[in-house]
């Protein structure tokens, strides 16, 4: 349909109505005025017909015809008034201008057939005598025989229609010249009541395209003013609710893009909704770039896929454990939950990836650990009740066979012993490390280093072994001096079993900018290359049967390691085979920085 700007429905409406508001006071005017006109002429001839006839009327019963002609002749000459006497036959009987005998006869003239029949008649018309627009009024004179004569008294219009033209010319300038104004007032006004319409109209526009900075003005009036007042609260209630959207959005993008966990929100359709940075990395996608895109094409992993499906199709949470090869094998928990519009119609699902594999080597860490410390547990139990049973078989008989058994059980009880003091330390050390219980105290490296070799040295004695303690004594360090010096003892403790009577084993204490940094050198067996990576963890040991055979449990590296971590700092190890081994303690110099305690 078209559409006119709302100035042009005014305009022309006022214009309209005012210009035929100004021809329908114009054509009442001047007919008006012609009426008034003609109604004195016709007062005037009314007159002079009853002057003459009072003059005429003896004359006329008396049928002095040329004497009335006469008088009619000078009645002409006293008022400019035409009078014509007609006998009833329609004969002119007297003229004021013409001459009675050259006149036609009058029957035919309709003001005189008026006069006849009604007593009076009145025409205006083109006179067929003078040739002129003429009024023509004729009044009957009657005696008892009936009508006698007609009088009839005339007078040019010619000169009032002059008179009325101009007067017509002058209403119609008149007319123009108010049509022109009311063009301009019409104009004017349009444009008053259009321009507040306008001005809403393009604050309205500015709104819709988000700039709720701008106001309506106000306007002189009432209901407009209400109207824009009205626009104006629309415009902030929008401007805060958008605000606070957007707020909740940015807070919930926010929550979504820093969570650890992948979130992927779909509708019915399967098309990507929402997706977090979570989970756009696990799909090696960024998440601005999917949106919208079917999950098919960025998700290939049928699993998910199949949960997904899973989800969108059940009322319920749903749940499930998949794990694949991807850079090592990961294993997820997937959660998943249909959405629903606000009718309470499902409009897609959510789920959430939660990447477990850490949590799932760690459980495989401890389920090995139990198996460990089981089977650790199992073999020395199994031994001495091996012996014990056997010395209750008759063993005990033998007093010789009965000491080599009871030392064979105190060795295995001295294992289990070493074993349990070991997991003992260990399970402490992660018990007050995680409460933050550990006590640290500015201490010189060299008294810890001594009092460790001091505690070795029976030990190092007995393989005519020499220990060598190098430390500068002004190096301090912030650290649990027992906790260190057990994990100092356990590197000698290594050194001195892995090493070769008659040998040497070196402990070093040094500090730079960054680091103190304790070594324990050996000349000793060496470790395999492969192993080395492993001899930290719980249990391990490279040679079972040789660390067995020396007292060890494979537990004491793993105790060094956690008393370092608790220091915020690590153990390296290098080794060569068959020549020897340095594991270093590195801790940082400022361990108040460094440790969150
Ligand atoms: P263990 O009680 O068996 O010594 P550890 O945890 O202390 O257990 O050490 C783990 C393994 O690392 C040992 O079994 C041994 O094979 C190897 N190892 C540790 N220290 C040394 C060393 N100084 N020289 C050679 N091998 C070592």
């Amino acid at each position: 349909m078209f559409k006119r700007r709302f100035f042009w429905q005014l305009y022309p409406s006022y214009l309209i109505i005012t210009i035929i508001a100004l021809l329908a006071l114009g054509w009442y005017i001047t007919g008006s005025l012609k009426e008034f006109y003609y109604k004195q002429i016709d007062d005037e001839l009314s007159s002079k017909a009853m002057m003459f006839q009072s003059q005429a009327v003896e004359l006329l019963k008396n049928k002095e015809f040329e004497e009335v002609d006469r008088l009619s002749k000078k009645m002409f000459k006293e008022s400019s008034t035409r009078i014509t006497v007609i006998l009833p036959s329609g004969r002119v009987a007297a003229d004021s201008e013409a001459q009675v005998a050259e006149m036609q006869n009058h029957s035919d003239r309709p003001e005189f057939r008026e006069a006849i029949t009604k007593g009076s008649g009145k025409s205006i018309r083109l006179s067929n005598t003078i040739g002129v627009n003429m009024m023509y009024l004729a009044t009957v004179i009657s005696d008892s025989n009936g009508p006698v004569a007609v009088i009839r008294a005339s007078i040019p219009v010619t000169a009032i229609d002059k008179q009325l033209s101009d007067i017509y010319g002058k209403i119609a300038a008149g007319v123009i010249i108010a049509a022109a104004f009311a063009a301009i007032v019409s104009l004017i006004t349009s444009r008053i009541i259009s321009r507040p319409v306008v001005q809403m109209k393009e604050a309205a526009e500015k709104f819709s395209i988000g700039r709720f900075d701008v106001r309506v003005p106000m306007f002189n009036s009432l209901e407009l003013n209400e109207l824009s007042q009205e626009l104006n609260n629309m415009a902030e209630q929008l401007q805060e609710r958008i605000r606070t959207i957007t707020k909740q959005h940015n807070e919930t993008k926010a929550i979504l893009s820093s969570m650890v966990e992948g979130v992927i929100a779909v509708d019915s359709a399967g098309h990507i909704v929402s997706i977090n940075k979570a989970a756009g990395d696990f799909a090696g996608v960024e998440p601005e770039k999917v949106s919208g895109l079917n999950i098919e094409e960025v998700i290939r992993n049928p699993d998910i896929l199949d949960f997904l499906k899973e989800t969108l199709g059940s009322e319920k949470p749903t749940e499930s454990d998949i794990s694949f090869l991807g850079g090592g094998k990961r294993h997820f928990r997937l959660h998943g939950a249909r959405l629903a519009d606000s009718a309470g119609v499902a409009s897609g699902a959510v789920i959430v990836l939660d990447d477990v594999t850490r949590i799932a080597r760690l459980e495989n860490i401890r389920r090995d650990f139990v198996a460990n410390v089981s089977h650790e547990l199992k073999t020395p139990i199994t031994s001495i009740k091996g012996f014990v049973e056997t010395l209750l078989d008759g063993a005990l008989k033998n007093p010789e066979e009965t000491e080599r058994f009871l030392k064979i059980i105190a060795k295995h009880a001295d294992r289990l012993n070493a074993i349990v003091d070991d997991l003992l330390s260990l399970s402490r050390l992660e018990e007050d490390g995680d409460v933050r219980r550990i006590n640290f105290e500015k201490t010189a490296l060299a008294d810890i280093l001594g009092d460790a070799a001091e505690l070795a040295k029976l030990k190092a004695d007995g393989k005519n072994i020499a220990l060598k303690v190098e430390c500068d004594k002004e190096i301090k360090l912030e650290c649990n001096p027992p906790l260190l010096e057990q994990a100092v003892m356990n590197l000698i403790d290594n050194a001195i079993k892995y090493s070769e009577p008659k040998s040497e084993v070196v402990i070093t204490g040094r500090e730079d900018e960054k680091e103190i940094a304790i070594s324990v050198k050996d000349n000793g067996c060496g470790i395999p290359k492969e192993h080395l990576e492993r001899i930290f963890e719980r249990f391990y040991v490279v040679d079972k049967s040789r660390s067995r055979k020396l007292g060890g449990t494979g537990l004491g590296l793993a105790i060094v390691k956690h008393i370092s971590q608790i220091h915020k700092g690590l153990v390296a190890v290098e080794s060569t085979l068959d020549k020897g081994s340095t594991f270093t303690i590195h801790l940082p110099k400022d361990i108040s920085i460094s440790r969150p305690i």
